[in-house]
């Protein structure tokens, strides 16, 4: 088994999240300490990131990182909701 950070300092050219470069580093404690949803994809043309992504990850975790996140207009709609479901308490 290799350390979990031997590819700490590989750079991903352009995170579409942050809007410029990152290293796995952030990338792979990102949510709550497991990798970002889109590892797989940015890290793909680097290193074998899916064979990291087996040897250091449960079947468990894998499940809950690689789930298709929330995409922007799912988030913005669900704010909407939050925020005419806040209008309609204050009536
Ligand atoms: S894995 Fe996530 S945080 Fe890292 S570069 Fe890709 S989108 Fe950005």
């Amino acid at each position: 088994m290799s350390g979990i950070d031997q590819y700490d300092t590989v750079r991903h050219f352009w995170c579409p999240q942050l809007g410029q470069t990152i290293n796995f580093a952030y990338c792979r404690k990102v949510q709550g300490g497991l990798p970002c949803t889109r590892v797989l994809t940015c890290f793909a043309p680097h290193f074998d990131v899916a064979a990291f992504i087996d040897e250091h990850y449960t079947p468990q975790e894998r499940d809950s990182f690689l789930a298709p996140a929330q995409g922007r207009v799912e988030r913005v709609l669900d704010t909407l909701d939050r925020v005419r479901q806040g209008r309609e308490e204050e009536k």
